[in-house]
């Protein structure tokens, strides 16, 4: 069924556990995403970002039927709008959560941008994630991981201001693969969870380490967003096989294969089988 981030992650804070964000863009891994859901018993985010897939109003309504007749719970998260225009793609478009990225801007703006984003999703039934600090690249991370982290009574005012349902944080992870070894800043998340009263994001799980992420998504993280791992473990189902012979329609669900795995994989890690 097609439920909000509401709908996943009240629960998800309240009894300390995280739920796997992850990225989509074709028929065949959205459907290896749901089935991981379906097998597992567990509720999981389908993320659609504009910038892997910027056709949302022809992919959006798609993933959307599929989550609405599947027996799992699934929000269709639009990841990272970054501006108004792919937000109101992603309204239209089916999804029931925006994210609406505007980390980059001076706080005031960030503010006044998702202050309207949340006016507009609430009255329709959605809801919205936004980000404060921000969360960069991991080619740059030598560079810049220590940059930009989450100031905790920035992000407490932040979601007083909003009204934002949950809070994507910087505490130490990047986008991507990780050039150097991921900082991640504990006690920054302990604080950050006990002062904000929503749901908290870590983007950039990728990479980030299994310890890591085990304790992150026990310690305050609820949604943890996926990409570069899911990707290379569809690719990593190719190798070590015999594929002469084989069309590239056979290498279709073997790519899938291997991204389900990977999708049951961080279930089990999060902590939200059976929820
Ligand atoms: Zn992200």
């Amino acid at each position: 069924m097609l439920v909000t981030l509401n709908d996943l992650l009240i629960k998800a804070k309240a009894e300390n556990y995280a739920v796997p964000a992850t990225n989509i863009d074709n028929e065949h891994n959205l459907r290896a995403a749901v089935e991981a859901a379906e097998e597992m018993n567990s509720p999981l985010i389908l993320n659609v970002t504009p910038q892997a897939n910027p056709d949302l109003e022809f992919f959006g309504p798609i993933a959307a039927k599929m989550a609405r007749r599947s027996s799992a719970k699934l929000c269709l998260n639009l990841d990272h709008g970054r501006d108004f225009k792919s937000c109101l793609l992603g309204i239209r478009s089916g999804f029931t959560n925006i994210m609406i990225d505007r980390s980059t801007l001076p706080y005031a703006d960030n503010v006044r941008e998702v202050k309207e984003m949340v006016r507009i999703c609430h009255e329709l039934g959605l809801t919205v994630e936004a980000e404060l600090g921000h969360v960069g690249m991991g080619v740059q991370y030598d560079v810049d991981g220590d940059q930009a982290l989450t100031d905790v009574e920035e992000a407490k005012a932040f979601i007083e201001e909003t009204g934002a349902d949950a809070l994507a944080v910087a505490i130490g992870t990047a986008h991507g693969a990780y050039k150097g070894t991921p900082r991640i800043r504990f006690e920054l998340l302990h604080k950050l969870r006990d002062a904000v009263p929503v749901p908290l994001v870590l983007h950039g799980g990728s990479g980030t380490g299994e310890e890591n992420l085990r304790r992150c998504t026990r310690e305050g993280i609820n949604k943890l967003n996926l990409s570069n791992d899911l990707k290379k473990a569809a690719i990593e189902n190719l190798t070590n096989r015999d594929l002469s012979g084989n069309t590239v329609y056979q290498l279709y669900p073997l790519l899938a294969e291997g991204f389900k795995n990977k999708i049951k994989y961080y279930i089990e890690l999060c902590g939200c089988q059976g929820k």
